[in-house]
């Protein structure tokens, strides 16, 4: 899947582009490169910043024209240089919008030991969007049992795993999500307390002062915009607000202002903005956590799987109009 050009707006399907090119299925004598087979690539909100040309800040690089873009996936080792990886490993980590990628520097890659769960898990609840669900919460919100939490984009990759760690803390938990569909499955599937569709809301601050007549303690930010500005309206003195993430401002250019920052200052806020990336030294401590609670089924997981590498470009562009329902993975092989 080939970035056509930068792109400037909402992204459009066509701006990515499946093209066919032959490539040899081994990697190149004496280099230290893995050769894999991708299984599931991961869409995720980020890789819209990378189809710009100048990002403001070094997180990232930005993708280049005319070349596959790349993202997370789970992959299967096919031809390997690199001690550390044998053919016939299961690995998750960076790979490219491929069928077959070349790896050249392996290191950034987790070896997948537990094949009970679903391969596609390593996208979601078991890979990227799962550490940033986690360390977001446990670390960044400093929460406590009984306290407050909102939790925007609520159904998707990260919250829907907020909502359900807020739960077995002990919290109470309200998500907020664009359909019925959704906010029902928050509701049913997912433990939250309550939950609403803000896209039937002209009045959010009415809304959160309706789910949270004593304010908010803890607001994972996933959205941004006009969400934060109502939010900050509700926040109880000594609130953290961990900014996970502005969905709704990755295709604006210039970005929305936010007016009721003065807010933060009134109710001794706290903001921490946060990179899942400084997290992932710590991924076994977080398998630990999360393997057992999966397999005792005292937490759930909601994928959208689309089948198929020429369904990746539409899957992507999807996330940007609320689409997916759960975590996005584009399965392009089995095994
Ligand atoms: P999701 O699976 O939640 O998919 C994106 C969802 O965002 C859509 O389904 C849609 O849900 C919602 N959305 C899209 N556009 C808007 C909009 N304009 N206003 C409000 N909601 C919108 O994505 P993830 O769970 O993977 O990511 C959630 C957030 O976490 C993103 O902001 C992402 O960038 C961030 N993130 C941050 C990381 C970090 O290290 N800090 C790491 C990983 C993710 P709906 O139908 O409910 O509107």
């Amino acid at each position: 899947v080939i970035l056509r050009e930068y792109v400037s707006e909402f992204p459009r399907e066509d701006d990515m582009e499946v093209r066919r090119e032959e490539m040899k299925l081994e990697v190149p004598p004496g280099s230290n490169a893995v050769l894999v087979k991708n299984l599931y690539l991961s869409c995720d909100p980020y890789m819209r910043l990378l189809m710009s040309p100048a990002l403001p800040n070094s997180l990232f690089s930005s993708y280049t024209p005319r070349s596959p873009i790349t993202g997370f996936g789970v992959a299967k080792i096919v031809d390997s240089g690199s001690p550390e990886f044998k053919v016939g490993d299961l690995v998750w980590g960076t790979t490219a919008w491929e069928e077959y990628s070349l790896i050249a520097d392996p290191r950034g890659l987790f070896k997948i030991d537990h094949t009970d769960v679903p391969l596609s898990y390593y996208t979601g609840i078991l890979g990227m969007p799962g550490m940033t669900a986690y360390f977001g919460f446990y670390e960044v919100c400093s929460p406590k049992k009984g306290e407050h939490v909102f939790v925007s984009a609520a159904s998707g990759a990260v919250g829907q795993l907020v909502g359900q760690f807020a739960k077995l803390m002990g919290c109470h938990v309200v998500g907020s999500a664009g359909s019925k569909e959704k906010v029902d499955l928050l509701k049913t599937k997912f433990g939250f307390d309550d939950a609403f569709n803000y896209k039937e809301e002209h009045d959010l601050n009415a809304a959160l002062k309706r789910y949270f007549p004593e304010g908010i303690d803890i607001y994972f930010e996933n959205v941004g915009g006009k969400m934060l500005d109502a939010v900050l309206l509700n926040m109880r003195v000594r609130g953290r607000i961990a900014a996970c993430g502005m969905i709704s401002q990755y295709n604006r250019n210039p970005p929305e202002g936010v007016t009721n920052l003065m807010h933060i200052v009134y109710g001794r806020v706290r903001i921490e903005g946060f990179a899942v990336f400084d997290y992932f030294d710590q991924y076994s401590k977080f398998l630990d956590f999360v393997l057992p609670h999966i397999r005792e089924g005292k937490i759930v997981y909601i994928e959208d799987v689309a089948e198929g590498l020429e369904k990746g470009p539409s899957a992507l562009v999807g996330l940007f109009s609320g689409r997916n329902v759960g975590k996005q993975v584009v399965a392009v092989a089995r095994e």
